[in-house]
């Protein structure tokens, strides 16, 4: 049995870098040096100079193209480094089709920065594949999808746009950031570019800012990587080692968080006061069973709208459990405020016209008994109530 051949939760522990070839330590070298001795004037060694290449960031990139069943892995600085060196990947004149609800940064790197290069974009919702097709040009080079989408969770078709890009010759990049590879590996449904924010559910601890790449394509992977090596927005290798720290225990921290997050989300839908709950896993969910389809859970992250942006403000003022902050994919429950945080970038009528309205709260379910959110979340709805009763 090779590694290849073990379940998910044993690769994440015993992949290629499971132990120091150099000394068997079993947890990867953090690697500092900048630079490598060339020991023959005539054939220098594999590391030269790290920013090509450094041991340490090779490893996280060696075990995330592994997860993802890529052949090629790259670690930049942050999750926008790593999604805007892939945008690099496109050429003037060259047009994306994206989808609407996209991360705020991608969508300022589009809309403010990409566009100055020359390079267009046309927003779609992209669970309707007539939209998707129908803002087809004969420039189009790229689809970039996002699934399930921040912060109103829909659902794309990973399989289907994949195979609308490779008719015409264009590239797919999925963001998987919410579900990571534990539950959805696009590059085995036809995506090119795997895309994630190491920063949430990867390293998992709040601690640390990273981003990564995954490609299947050879080529492919030989333009990313000379463009990461170019563009230079390469990981650290104290961050490095971080992830891949967190790595290891993504798979419990994932699944205790994802059941979590079902309960909650029932308790949610339950509630009088809770006007929508917006997660994949509930059977109500439109692309429900898109999402059983291609993925094999719904992840941890669920948003819920309350009847206005009164009672948004009394809830939050009065639950205690959960940080209060940007962000998602934590050992700790995160709750945000999209309109005002990961969102507040996008003009109000372009948010509203995307369903995130100022009455909807985004939570990332961390791994706090659910029970115990469920009561503070109980006495801050019941905060909301008395208050409606007294005017
Ligand atoms: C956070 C996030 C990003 C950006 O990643 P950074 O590490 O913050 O640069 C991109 N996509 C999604 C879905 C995210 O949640």
């Amino acid at each position: 049995m090779s590694s290849a051949d073990y379940s998910f939760e044993t690769k994440l522990l015993h992949n290629q870098h499971k132990v120091d070839p150099a000394t068997g330590a079993v947890s990867v070298p953090i690697q500092h040096a900048s630079t490598f001795h060339q020991f023959d004037i005539e054939s220098f060694g594999k590391y030269d100079y790290a920013r090509s290449a450094n041991p340490t960031r090779e490893a996280l990139e060696d075990v995330i193209a592994e997860l993802e069943g890529g052949t090629r892995g790259f670690a930049f600085s942050s999750g926008m480094a790593a999604i805007s060196t892939a945008f690099l990947l496109l050429s003037a004149g060259d047009h994306i089709v994206i989808t609407e609800d996209v991360y705020g940064g991608t969508f300022r790197m589009v809309t403010q920065v990409l566009t100055r290069f020359g390079i267009e974009h046309t927003f779609v919702d992209m669970t309707d594949l007539t939209q998707v097709k129908n803002a087809v040009k004969p420039n189009t080079k790229a689809f970039y999808v996002e699934t399930p989408s921040n912060p109103t969770l829909k659902v794309t078709d990973i399989e289907a746009i994949s195979s609308l890009a490779k008719e015409i010759n264009a590239i797919t990049y999925v963001d998987n950031t919410f579900l990571t590879p534990q539950y959805q590996r696009p590059l085995e449904l036809g995506a090119d570019i795997v895309l994630h924010s190491a920063t949430k559910f990867l390293s998992g601890h709040s601690d640390v800012v990273a981003g990564l790449a995954v490609v299947k394509d050879e080529e492919l992977g030989n333009r990313l990587y000379s463009l990461q090596n170019s563009f230079g927005a390469v990981l650290g290798v104290q961050d490095a080692w971080l992830v891949l720290r967190g790595l290891k225990t993504l798979h419990v921290r994932l699944e205790q968080s994802q059941k979590s997050a079902l309960t909650i989300a029932e308790f949610l839908e339950s509630h009088p006061l809770i006007e929508k709950v917006y997660y994949p896993a509930l059977t109500n969910h439109p692309q429900h069973e898109l999402q059983q389809k291609q993925a094999s859970g719904a992840g941890a992250v669920l948003s819920f709208e309350l009847s206005d942006e009164e009672a948004l403000r009394t809830f939050v003022s009065n639950v205690k459990i959960p940080v209060f902050a940007v962000s998602l994919g934590a050992v700790e429950s995160i709750l945000s405020y999209p309109a005002k945080m990961s969102h507040a970038a996008m003009p109000q009528e372009e948010r509203e016209k995307r369903g995130i309205k100022n009455s909807l709260l985004r939570l990332s379910v961390g791994l706090e008994n659910p029970e115990d959110l469920i009561k503070d979340f109980s006495q801050a709805l019941q905060v909301i109530y008395e208050k409606q009763l007294n005017v």
